[in-house]
């Protein structure tokens, strides 16, 4: 029984060839290291990659069809019969576009689809025709006076091989992320292609004329010289193409790893790295507060876009020697090896830049932000200098587009436990005090109030800002208690000078954040002012956003709440958090305290002067009281009176913060130079 497809007539004699064993093992070897390139390049189409996922899967195919064709020709450039042999270059040429063609849609269904059983068959069937296609054409283009039939079952174990060789790939395929299955698998692709190759081989019968004459000694067909230099180039082309896909795989690697996607800054590894080996004098870190309200307000995406504009503008900055960096979500990192006060004014120049409400998209955001600078004294190692900057936030700074500098004394952690531990005794032995500053109707010369601001004058340390440790105790408890106690020693006060005969219209005093909807704070006010007979129209308490970010429904009912009993409600510092105009509809407040960084470069700045009067005109629509903080000039006054109907100013213009014994003389004072003037 003969299994050959066509028997050999009569008059013919079968020839048999040779294999020069070496050039064998190189072409297996070939389409080996072609498998695992055109794997690695394939799945490259998947990741996020920098170059289209198309054009990966091109390649893939390029190095998988360049495998099996070099296969297939090193193959019978191995093989060699006792005739003459010449190839049609022609179909030499194309034979290796089946292959290509049946890779690409191979990887490109497994890549796209994923791989379900059917999904796999599927495309293993695509690559095996490839193979077979690729293997018969180049056949076809063998020129040889001898004729040739083929092995049923070698051609069926042919054809099941090059089967096989996709259909591992696709089975594996969710595990080839790790190297080593690659480098398997490639072997596995390239070993069951190169079967197909061989086994199709063996399988046939070459058969000539019985006259042709055979030669005793195997002829080889081309020179080995000729042979030698084609198989370099081959390797060559195909090694190039594996650095190639190996190089762009490690870049993009180290980009995804390095690099923010979206600003396209280093992130957090290459600036610790940095931190390591780069004398840095000078870092700065920039918080954005409103990050995490962006990303729940407008998305995830939007977020991105917010931070993409911010990186923009601290990109201008690139010139001056220094290195951006995004260190994490919402905190970008500019450090500099250069010392001096220079970068210190750039960093205050960047704030400002931070003072105007940013566009992205189609939406208008205020921000908030806080740099924490901290700069080389000596021979500081830059880890330190990064820790010390990140130690100004644990603080919780304001988000004014501040720049704080680090100070190791205020801003260490020793520091800030020790200011938690002592309060308490500073309360009691009076470390702790209270100025007053006025608040004045500018039109009317006439004092409304007053606002009811602490300082401490610690044993240790003298004199420390409010704007330093009350954040330390906002992330306690601790500054209810602080709280209670101003409450208490204003109401003493505002009977104090009631006795002396001063009566103005409220006095206010700021409520930290989350205490404002406390059900401890409404007890504390009625129970203070009834104890000492004040009425509730005597005090205003100042809240501000960050009262409100986390449960705006239960902070629009604590409003609501000491309105009904009769106490008004600043908001202050509007403008500097969320500033949302939505709160200001709901939320039932009396009046509207602008910040200071709005009226700090008035009249000079045009568009502060028009946000200015922008929110001047809201609240006043609203009927809310406007106050404008921080005025210091006879300018902003002039501009505030043009712009307003009735303008409260509290600023140094007037006054700065009083002790209450100091505002006797003062209110006198005041008194008579408007007298002079009305
Ligand atoms: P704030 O409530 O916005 O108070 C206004 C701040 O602006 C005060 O700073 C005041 O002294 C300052 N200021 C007013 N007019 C001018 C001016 O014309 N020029 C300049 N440069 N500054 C002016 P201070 O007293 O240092 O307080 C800072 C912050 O600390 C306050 O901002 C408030 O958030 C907080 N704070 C002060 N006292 C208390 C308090 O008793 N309780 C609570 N929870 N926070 C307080
Ligand atoms: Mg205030
Ligand atoms: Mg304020």
């Amino acid at each position: 029984m003969h299994l050959h497809i066509t028997a050999i007539p009569e008059g013919y004699k079968i020839i048999s060839g040779e294999y020069a064993l070496p050039l064998v093992i190189l072409s297996v070897f070939f389409v080996c290291l072609s498998s695992y390139t055109a794997i690695t390049m394939s799945l490259r189409a998947n990741n996020d990659s920098f170059i289209n996922r198309y054009i990966w899967t091109i390649l893939a195919s390029i190095a998988m069809g360049f495998g099996i064709w070099s296969l297939h020709y090193v193959g019978m450039l191995a093989f060699a019969l006792p005739i003459k042999i010449e190839y049609n270059l022609v179909l030499t040429i194309l034979s290796i576009i089946p292959a290509m063609l049946a890779a690409f849609f191979a990887f490109y269904s497994v890549n796209k689809q994923g791989t379900s059983l059917k999904r796999a068959v599927y495309s293993s069937l695509l690559m095996g025709i490839g193979v077979c296609s690729m293997h018969f054409i180049g056949m076809a283009s063998m020129q040889v006076e001898a004729k040739h039939t083929y092995n049923v079952v070698g051609l069926v174990i042919a054809v099941v091989a090059s089967f096989i060789s996709f259909f591992v790939f696709s089975i594996f395929y969710t595990y080839m992320n790790r190297q080593f299955v690659r480098v398997i698998i490639g072997i596995v692709m390239g070993i069951c292609i190169s079967i197909t190759h061989y086994v199709a081989m063996l399988s046939m019968k070459f058969y000539v004329q019985n006259d042709v004459v055979i030669k005793e000694h195997v002829i080889t067909v081309v020179d080995r010289y000729n042979l030698a230099l084609e198989l370099t180039i081959l390797l060559l082309i195909l090694v190039s193409f594996l650095l190639s896909a190996i190089f762009a795989d490690k870049y993009v690697e180290y980009r995804a790893k390095n690099y923010d996607p979206h600003t396209h800054l280093p992130n957090f590894n290459i600036f610790e790295k940095r931190l390591a080996n780069r004398e840095y004098k000078q870092i700065a870190v920039w918080h954005f507060n409103e990050w995490t309200n962006i990303n729940q307000q407008f998305g995830y995406i939007f977020g991105e876009a917010f931070i993409k504009k911010i990186a923009a503008k601290f990109l201008t900055f690139k010139s001056h020697n220094v290195d951006v960096y995004r260190i994490s979500q919402d905190q970008l990192a500019i450090a500099t090896k250069q010392g001096g006060k220079m970068f210190e004014v750039e960093m205050r120049e960047l704030a400002k830049k931070f003072e105007y409400p940013l566009q992205v998209r189609s939406e208008q955001l205020p921000i908030s932000v806080a740099c924490a600078l901290s700069q080389a004294k000596n021979n500081i190692d830059p880890a330190k200098l990064y820790d010390n900057a990140m130690s100004i936030f644990r603080q919780s700074p304001s988000y004014k587009q501040q720049v704080i500098i680090y100070d190791e004394t205020v801003h260490s952690s020793a520091f800030e436990e020790e200011l938690e531990q002592d309060i308490v005794t500073a309360l009691k032995q009076n470390e702790l005090y209270l100025v007053y500053q006025p608040k004045i109707n500018s039109l009317k010369n006439e004092v409304v109030g007053f606002e009811t601001l602490l300082r401490w004058q610690h044993s240790k340390y003298g004199f420390v800002s409010p704007a330093v440790f009350i954040p330390i105790l906002e992330k306690t408890d601790k500054i209810q208690l602080v709280t209670d106690w101003v409450i208490e020693r204003v109401c003493q006060q505002i009977i104090n000078w009631q006795k002396q005969h001063l009566q103005f219209h409220h006095i206010a005093i700021n409520i930290p954040g989350n205490y404002v909807t406390s059900q401890n704070l409404v007890g504390v006010l009625d129970e203070t002012i009834l104890r000492y007979g004040v009425l509730p129209q005597q005090l205003e308490l100042e809240i501000t956003e960050t009262s409100f970010v986390n449960n705006v429904q239960e902070a629009i009912r604590a409003v609501e709440l000491f309105r009904e009993k009769g106490y008004s409600v600043a908001l202050d510092d509007f403008g500097t958090g969320v500033s949302s105009l939505s709160y200001l509809k709901q939320m039932n407040i009396s009046t509207l305290k602008i910040d200071k960084s709005f009226i700090d470069d008035i009249p000079h700045s045009v568009k502060d002067a028009s946000i200015l009067r922008g929110i001047i005109a809201i609240g006043e629509s609203l009927e809310l009281n406007i106050v404008i903080e921080g005025v210091e000039i006879a300018e902003q006054v002039q501009f505030i009176e043009e712009h307003s109907i009735k303008p409260i100013i509290q600023g140094y213009y007037f006054a700065k913060p009083l002790e209450a014994e100091q505002v006797y003389s003062w209110y006198d004072q005041f008194n008579q130079k408007t007298s002079l003037t009305v």
